[in-house]
């Protein structure tokens, strides 16, 4: 063809063009359940035989092809005996043809009242598919992240239009829920430690003070879901624009957040565990080991069991530094953290760096008669072990119990103590203060 001023174009041209741009053009006679392939480009070479089946053909490109597994009202117009096309009809489907999605515009005209119709395929191009594929992943995040969304009137205490896309799309009209009740119905949902601050954020009161003509609050807490399992979810409230203080209206949503606050919950968890550790030997930190220290200390008052505390320090450490160097005896102090740690973790004992070559536990369920026995042990594994450079090496412990009428200084200045006179009797010993 060549043509070039849009005068030129006569309509046998544009039928031409019409059968060379189009994919593939069907007739279909829907009554005797047959078509009859016209043209066929692209993908449909390989998808669309020649003649045959009509509703095999339908059938193939709805449940072997789309995405869609369901009966839809949608499908079921294409099946003669349920529906029969009298106008011209559209829609786009995505086919999955060997894992590659393609975005399909089927497009049907009807010839004549005998159920004859021409049948159009186009592909459409990448970018309108992508695009088209984004605006459903909006659309279906948006959907399945807001759950649950209503209308509330605190002044005349009515809520209304609440929809629950997890049950239904259809709007559930609900105008005689007062807000009220609502409210106390609701709470029942709510993770039991999150329902004091369920109740003050949707307090009326608290609400009509907080929430200024316009703006939006929101707060996050588990709620029970239509399985009955708890999940993050945000309450989100936004208040109408109004200049009117007895105007008091409001959306209320519902938002699944679980996913997110679970990842982010699980960062933070991360994070407090590398903020606790001691970037040499992997045990708990200073900071983390001395609020161990605390918090064991505290809760022994209430507890009837036993506790108690050492300290372990290597004996001559500095020597290994001078002699080895600095980088020899980083190794040694992660070597010596292994195998403190691997020895005690049949107990409940928690091990940290007090700093440089100091190491503090606390052991629980312990007392000190017990605890002293489990250090002689570790002493001798320590003496025993072959350090690489540093050969070997031994440490010295001191040791106390705790008291119900304890503080943490009279504790600690007790084991440092005990630790002071394992060092002044000579080392590679055990001593313990009462
Ligand atoms: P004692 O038997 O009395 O405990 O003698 P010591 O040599 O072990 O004791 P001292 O407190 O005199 O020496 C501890 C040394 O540990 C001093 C310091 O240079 C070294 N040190 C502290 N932190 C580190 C570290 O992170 N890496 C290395 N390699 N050395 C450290
Ligand atoms: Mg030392």
């Amino acid at each position: 063809m060549n043509v070039n001023k849009l005068e030129e174009f006569t309509l046998e041209d544009i039928s031409e063009l019409f059968i060379e741009k189009v994919d593939t053009i069907l007739i279909v006679n829907a009554e005797i359940d047959s078509y009859r392939c016209i043209s066929k480009k692209g993908i449909f070479i390989d998808i669309i035989e020649d003649s045959g089946n009509y509703h095999d053909l339908i059938e193939k490109l709805w449940f072997h092809l789309s995405n869609s597994k369901k009966i839809t009202s949608d499908y079921q117009v294409f099946v003669p005996s349920f529906g029969k096309f009298h106008g011209k009809y559209s829609k786009r489907l995505k086919l999955v043809y060997n894992n590659i999605p393609h975005i399909i515009q089927m497009t049907i005209y009807p010839i004549n009242d005998k159920n004859i119709y021409m049948l159009i395929l186009d592909e459409l191009d990448n970018s309108e598919y992508i695009q088209e594929y984004l605006t459903n992943e909006k659309i279906n995040n948006i959907q399945n992240t807001y759950l649950f969304s209503m209308y509330v009137d605190l002044i005349r205490d009515t809520t209304n239009s609440i929809s629950i896309t997890e049950i239904s799309e259809e709007p559930m009209n609900a105008t005689e829920l007062k807000y009220s009740n609502w409210r106390m119905m609701i709470v029942n949902m709510i993770w039991y430690e999150d329902q004091p601050l369920f109740l003050e954020h949707t307090d009326p009161d608290y609400l009509k003070k907080k929430l200024a003509p316009g703006r939006t609050t929101s707060f996050d807490c588990q709620m029970q879901n239509l399985d009955g399992k708890y999940i993050w979810v945000k309450l989100i409230f936004s208040r109408a624009e109004t200049n009117n203080n007895d105007d008091f209206r409001f959306v209320f949503l519902v938002q699944d957040i679980h996913e997110n606050s679970l990842e982010i919950l699980s960062t933070l968890k991360k994070n407090e565990e590398l903020a606790s550790k001691d970037s040499l030997t992997g045990v708990y930190n200073h900071g983390r080991i001395e609020t161990e220290l605390y918090n064991a200390i505290e809760n022994s008052k209430e507890i009837e069991r036993p506790l108690s505390i050492m300290m372990m320090d290597i004996d001559y450490f500095k020597t290994i530094n001078d002699i080895y160097g600095h980088s020899i005896g980083d190794i040694t102090l992660k070597h010596f953290a292994v195998i403190a740690c691997d020895f005690l973790k049949s107990y409940n004992i928690k091990i940290g760096r007090w700093g440089g070559d100091e190491f503090v536990a606390v052991c629980y369920n312990i007392d000190a008669a017990e605890l002293t026995a489990i250090a002689e042990n570790m002493r001798m594994r320590i003496s025993e072990e072959s350090f690489d450079t540093a050969g070997n090496i031994t440490c010295s412990i001191g040791i106390t119990g705790i008291n119900k009428n304890d503080k943490v200084k009279g504790a600690f200045d007790r084991v440092d103590k005990a630790l002071y006179l394992a060092k002044s009797s000579g080392r590679n010993c055990v001593k313990v203060e009462r």
